[in-house]
């Protein structure tokens, strides 16, 4: 027993505020560290022009404490995100969490010490805290990737990064702004800005699949009406695939057992209702190629039929598998290349040789610029794990545990790490589910099992090495099955040049939890308990 807490939680987005509520409710002390001045993670930092959440607001919510649920409105259907962070920073209010918060401080290093059984984890405010259980509360996309363009560093405007968005307003009227990147944030960002700004370029190496949002403000008796049984609605959804949508459930015939005209009229039922859920228009889009190709193939239409310049629609039409790079949807984003003051570059064909102090050097072309916007995504699922220098047991790294690609059991834990849990983790359905229905499993069955080993004396536990081997192949075969490897997407790690390739989350919401359940009633199977 240490004078210190009994869990140390790294961040202080949506999993390590649920993580501290949950704490103080079992009795355990907790203090978080969080590297950004307030709360809300993902929310707090991704503040750029359009940003909004891809899960409807009702299912993007806490669903731990009934009266937070019903006294919280939403106003639209997709919550953006400055509604988020209101929503983040009431939580943190109401439950008076933010004394156990210590923010604009970075956690550097996590030590585990076997004879104490404790981790020493050492702050950049110098700070040294040991505490015998530490939860890495990182989130997945919380490391920026900033491409290692030539130049960058000598552009004379203003740069930033979707992913890091400056707190003070940006102000596009009148520039000349570039913007690398069409993945969702840069689909979500670009209509947005182009409404105000000079001119813009967009600089494009993939071309993107994206569906209409059908964003709209939400009606009060839709409201009331979820809110009348939010526990039943719920729990329905949290035995969706994905731990969410069941309003607009899967279809999961497959698309040629119905004729032509059927398949098209469910695509374009759903492609009128909006959102994600348009994957879920037959059973073996993500599995079968020509399966998957009817509905590509109805998305290009849908470019060609919007961008009135045949030429502009021909670059911004993508030819892979659509759903495996991670779906965007959006508001008016083909229909923004319509306007006279946005210039689309292709930079698949002809890469970004520089950036020059002007601007934009591709094509031998400099495109001069006065803001330059890197919609550049992220180190995804390991990248902040593998900056912080993690040592296990026997001073083993994190890093050189996970030099071939993470290794983790069920995604909460890693051999040679004793009581270290990530929510979250790679290994876990995290980012192919309603992170926040992932984020209250994973916290709840963590602090279960600290709870659980302080009740029963136990000092540690840590997954052994075979079921982590049996883990990391099961997570493939599942991977394997689907289309989802067949493109360079960050859920692969393809996405930053010299990270290893391999599928990082798990397919499939309920088996896992099922799973979790399971290895608990089995006395923590998989696992060894130290005394
Ligand atoms: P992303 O999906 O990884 O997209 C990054 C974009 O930058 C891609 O178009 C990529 O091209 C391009 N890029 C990267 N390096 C480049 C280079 N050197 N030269 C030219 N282009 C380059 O990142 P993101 O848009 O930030 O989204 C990441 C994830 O965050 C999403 O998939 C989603 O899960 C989440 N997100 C969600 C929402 C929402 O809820 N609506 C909004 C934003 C983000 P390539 O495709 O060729 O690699």
């Amino acid at each position: 027993m240490t004078d210190g807490p009994d869990v140390v939680v790294v961040g202080a987005g949506f999993a390590g505020m649920y993580t501290l509520r949950r704490c103080r409710m079992l009795g355990l002390r907790a203090r978080a560290f969080e590297a950004g001045t307030g709360v809300g993670g993902t929310w707090y930092w991704n503040r750029y022009p359009g940003a909004r959440c891809d899960v409807e607001s009702m299912e993007y919510s806490y669903s731990f404490d009934e009266n937070l649920q019903q006294e919280w409105n939403w106003s639209e259907r997709y919550a953006a995100q400055p509604e988020i962070l209101s929503y983040a920073n009431h939580v943190a209010d109401r439950f008076d969490l933010r004394r156990d918060i210590t923010f604009g401080t970075r956690v550097l290093r996590a030590v585990w010490d076997a004879t104490t059984a404790t981790w020493t984890v050492h702050t950049d405010g110098g700070e040294e805290v040991v505490a015998p259980y530490l939860v890495m509360a990182t989130g997945c996309l919380s490391s920026t990737n900033t491409p290692d363009i030539p130049g960058l560093a000598s552009f004379a405007g203003e740069l930033h990064h979707t992913g890091n968005w400056p707190h003070e307003a940006v102000d596009f009227r009148g520039k000349r702004v570039g913007v690398i990147g069409t993945g969702s944030s840069a689909v979500q960002a670009i209509p947005v800005i182009a409404d105000t700004a000079g001119h813009l370029t967009v600089f494009q190496r993939t071309p993107q699949y994206s569906v209409p949002a059908r964003n709209r403000p939400l009606e009060v008796d839709e409201v009331a009406a979820t809110k009348a049984d939010y526990a039943t609605f719920r729990e329905r959804n949290r035995r969706m695939p994905a731990g969410f949508g069941s309003r607009y459930p899967r279809n999961e015939t497959s698309v040629f057992d119905v004729s032509e005209d059927d398949a098209r009229a469910e695509l374009q039922f759903r492609w009128e209702r909006g959102g994600t859920t348009f994957m879920g228009a037959f059973g073996d889009l993500a599995l079968d190629r020509e399966a998957n190709e009817i509905a590509a193939s109805f998305v290009r239409e849908k470019i060609a039929e919007t961008v009135t310049d045949p030429e502009v629609a021909a670059r911004l039409t993508p030819t892979h598998v659509i759903g495996c790079k991670r779906l965007c949807i959006d508001t008016e984003y083909f229909a923004t290349f319509n306007r006279d003051n946005v210039t689309l570059v292709d930079v698949g064909t002809d890469p970004i040789e520089s950036i020059t102090p002007a601007g934009v050097r591709t094509g031998g072309v400099e495109h001069e610029l006065d803001m330059l916007i890197l919609a550049t995504g992220f180190d995804a699922m390991t990248g902040t794990l593998l900056r912080i220098d993690i040592r296990g047991r026997d001073g083993a790294t994190l890093r050189d545990a996970w030099a071939a690609g993470p290794r983790t059991y069920l995604g909460l834990s890693v051999a040679g790490f004793p009581n270290l849990f990530m929510v979250s983790g790679p290994g876990s359905p995290s980012v192919l589910t309603n992170m926040i229905v992932s984020i209250e499993q994973h916290v709840e069955w963590i602090t279960d099992c600290i709870d659980h080993l302080r009740r029963t004396g136990r000092r540690s536990i840590e997954a052994t090495p075979e079921a982590q081997e049996d883990w990391v192949a099961h997570v493939n075969s599942i991977a394997d099955k689907t289309l989802y490897p067949t493109c360079n997407s960050w859920y692969l790690g393809a996405n930053v040049p010299g990270k290893t390739r391999v599928f990082m989350p798990l397919l499939g919401f309920p088996p896992y939890v099922e799973t979790c359940r399971r290895v608990v009633d089995n006395d923590y199977e998989g696992f060894t308990v130290g005394v």
